[in-house]
This record gives C-alpha cells, structure tokens and sequence, in this order.
C-alpha cells in the first residue's frame, strides 16, 4: 500500500534519515520505537508531506505522492496523523470538530458528515461529548476525539506519532484501548510509541530506528525478546529497566513513587502488582536501608514475567540487613509478595536483590 524508497532528510548539515526503503501493506500495525532524537517524528512527517523529503520516493497505492505534480492534498487525506498534542479547535464543540473535515475537505453533506462523526464518536465511547467543548473534556477524552476526528475523515492509515506521551498516566490506558480495537479491526497504522507492552502486544511488525534509518526490523518477538543488534538490545534492556539515584538523607519518597508508578503504568502493570511494588520498595528504602546512597533498579522480562528489584550501596563491611531483627517487619511484608530476596556483598558493594512473579 505504501512503498518508501531511498528516504532522505537532511535539515541543514543534520542528516536525520539516511537512504530509508520498506513497504507498508494493508492492515499492518507497525510500531515505530528508538531514542528520542533518532528521527521518528520526522519520518512520519516524511510519509505525510508535512516534511520535504530531501531526497527518495513516497508511493502511495502506486501514486508517487512526492512528486511534484501529485495531488498533495488529495493524497493527504487518505493518510490521517495523530500527534501528541490533540490540536481540536477549542471554540468548536467535539462533533463539530469532527464534522469540520469531512465537510470542507471531502465536501459530505452536512447531515452525512454529522451521522459519521456521532458513528466514530461512539466508536472511541464519547457519543456522549458531543456537545461538549475540547476544555470539558479531559485529557485521555480529548486524544480519543482526536482520534475520532481522524477516522472520520476515512483515512487509508493513521500514523501516530506518541499519542499517549502527553497524557497524564492515569489515561494512557483509555487511549491505548481505543488504539488497540482499530489494529483488532483491520486499521493500517504506523505508530511511534514508548508505550511498550502495547507496541509488543498490537503490532504485526516492529521498526527499530538509529543511525538514521531502520536499523532493524522483525516481529514483536524478534525485536523484543531477541534483538540481532548491538544498538536494538541495549535499548530494549534499558526501556526494561527503571533505574532512580537514591541520594541517601535526601531522598524523595513522594518523587521516587510518582516516577515508578508513571514507568509500571506504561509497561502495563495491573493495579494490584503496582501497589505491591511500591509497597515493597517504600519498605526496602525507607525501613530497611534508610539513608543509603546508591542506586534502585526496576527490571522486568515479558518472557517470564518475572521483576526484578535491585538496591545497591557502598559500604565497606559486609552488613546483611535483612538478618536483622529489627527489619522482621518490613522483610516480612517484602517476603509476602517476593519469590525470592537476597543479599550480596562484593568489593564494598552491598546488594539486595528482590524476586517477584509474573
Ligand atoms: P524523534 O521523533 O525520534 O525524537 P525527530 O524526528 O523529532 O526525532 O528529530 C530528529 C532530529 O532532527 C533531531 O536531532 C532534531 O533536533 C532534528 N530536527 C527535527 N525537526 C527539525 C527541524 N524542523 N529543523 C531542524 N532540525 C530538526
Ligand atoms: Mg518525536
């Protein structure tokens, strides 16, 4: 359906993509992941012409869109983008922004155009803000409308482009509900996400983007669970892991919770496993090894399911803290969710290391 070869862009003296070539075929839902920086964004705005391509073709259904005498327009609308920030018209109700599109781009009737976008609204479960203003609704709602209004111009794929990384955490997973029915129905979508649960889960084919191009491409599981490339697998281990200084008297218990909940909400740990992990790890830092200076490491396998818990710190005689009686309490509470804890000393490096379940 698409076809893009010899993609290059180059802003100045920064050359961002490097000779890109792939075809993406109907129904396919491909998840774009990479460091930020890498040249993401500007790709998608290559496929949409939002971008100059400095050089390489753009085929769209055998249309060569970056040619300069196709219809840009027209070619357009048969690709819909998602962003970041929801860009509805804020003095225009939700279904008149939806309405909006259709009408002028497409020319549907008024009343057509208002039965489709009431159609795609129900669709993403807010028939019922119709009426209402983009201010109403909240966050999550308003990326759903936008996501509605897309559909509604019955685009051929939708490129996202991190629709979930503005959003407070607590609604990622409204939207992510939404997006995962369209890939279930058939929708061709590109999607650049961190979300990576939800990439592994929907996508039939995962890009890996760095040094200016795909750097490696395959299946969920070929990226995620075996990555061939140096540059894959260390990234895919590090978007695994939640690492936070724990700066010993300073330590901000407040500041450390928020930012290991925002890391599980978005690996898709249910609520149950999120409140135990920040159970055991208020014990562990604040009862069992207050004041250290070191590091906490969060690491999770989807193959096994197992987390990982690592807290480490300098000290220079071998302490094991969980021998002590006045830590019963707290290791106790560890214990009851743990498959395993541990301590380990090494070259005055102290470690504990706690083991839970899938
Ligand atoms: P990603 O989405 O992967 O984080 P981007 O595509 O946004 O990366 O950006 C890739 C690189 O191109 C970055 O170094 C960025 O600074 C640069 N870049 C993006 N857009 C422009 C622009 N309009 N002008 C100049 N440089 C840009
Ligand atoms: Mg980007």
């Amino acid at each position: 359906m698409i076809k893009i070869t010899g993609l290059t862009k180059r802003f100045g003296d920064l050359t961002v993509l490097q000779n890109v070539s792939t075809e993406i075929g109907k129904g396919e839902v491909i998840s774009i992941i990479g460091p930020s920086g890498c040249g993401k964004s500007t790709f998608l705005r290559c496929i949409n012409l939002l971008e100059k391509p400095t050089a390489g073709e753009i085929f769209i259904n055998g249309e060569n869109i970056s040619d300069r005498r196709a219809d840009v327009n027209r070619l357009r609308q048969k690709m819909g983008m998602v962003f970041q920030s929801f860009n509805l018209y804020s003095h225009l109700m939700i279904i008149e922004n939806l309405m909006l599109g259709p009408q002028k781009l497409l020319k549907t009737p008024r009343q057509q155009a208002f039965d489709n976008g009431m159609k795609y609204l129900e669709m993403v479960g807010l028939a019922g803000k119709a009426y209402s203003y983009p201010d109403e609704l909240s966050g999550g709602q308003k990326q759903r409308a936008a996501i509605a209004r897309t559909l509604a111009m019955k685009p051929e794929i939708v490129l996202f482009d991190e629709p979930t990384s503005a959003l407070d955490p607590t609604m990622v997973g409204e939207v992510l509900a939404v997006m995962r029915k369209l890939a279930t129905e058939g929708l061709t979508m590109l999607i650049v996400t961190h979300e990576m649960k939800f990439a592994r889960d929907v996508s039939t084919r995962v890009l890996y983007m760095d040094e200016q191009g795909i750097y490696e491409e395959g299946s969920s599981e070929q990226v995620f669970d075996h990555p061939q490339r140096p540059k894959t697998r260390a990234f895919i281990h590090k978007i695994r892991s939640f690492v936070h200084k724990i700066e010993g008297k300073h330590f901000d218990l407040y500041a450390f919770n928020a930012r290991l909940e925002q890391f599980l909400k978005r690996h898709m740990f249910t609520e149950k496993k999120i409140n135990t992990m920040l159970l055991i790890s208020e014990e562990l830092l604040c009862n069992i090894l207050p004041d250290i200076e070191g590091e906490y490491m969060l690491e999770y396998s989807d193959e096994t399911g197992e987390t990982t818990v690592t807290v480490s710190y300098m000290k220079e005689e071998e302490e094991n803290p969980l021998t002590s009686e006045e830590h019963s309490l707290p290791l106790m509470i560890i214990q009851n969710s743990a498959k395993d804890v541990s301590y380990h000393f090494a070259d005055n490096k102290n470690t504990i290391k706690i083991t839970l379940e899938g």
